[in-house]
């Protein structure tokens, strides 16, 4: 076996396992974002978090509304709704990533071992080459 053979069976069983991974997941519409955390202070004034202490870390949910970038503080209420669904949709996003990476490493090697590639663009001929 050539090194390229064995890239290709990695690339292959990546792939196989990462759409798998992809086809078990669910996309929520609206839950596209980040999760991130912050300390803040409160409006009351002898609050300790004005000494030192600071709330948190609190969790916000961080999107894209109309163009701007918005926060959202995930209070106890909506946080065990908003937490697995931003995974879930970062989760997909990234195998969307990685399986574009993987799809043109395996390509490269189908080239160069030269098998067809079912992503290849058929063989066409030019028009000045018909009579
Ligand atoms: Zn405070």
């Amino acid at each position: 076996m050539t090194y390229d053979n064995i890239l290709l069976e990695t690339y292959t069983e990546n792939i196989q396992e990462l759409e798998l991974e992809q086809a078990g997941l669910t996309y929520y519409p609206g839950y596209d974002g980040e999760i991130v955390e912050k300390f803040v202070t409160c409006n009351r004034p002898t609050c300790p978090c004005h000494r030192g202490y600071p709330h948190g870390p609190n969790k916000y949910f961080r999107h894209r509304e109309g163009g701007r970038w918005k926060e959202l503080y995930l209070g106890k209420k909506i946080i065990g709704d908003y937490l697995p669904k931003v995974e879930s949709n970062n989760r997909i996003r990234e195998i969307d990533r990685e399986l574009t990476d993987l799809r043109s490493k395996l390509s490269a090697v189908k080239r160069r071992l030269g098998l067809r590639d079912k992503n290849d663009a058929p063989v066409q001929m030019r028009n000045d080459e018909l009579d």
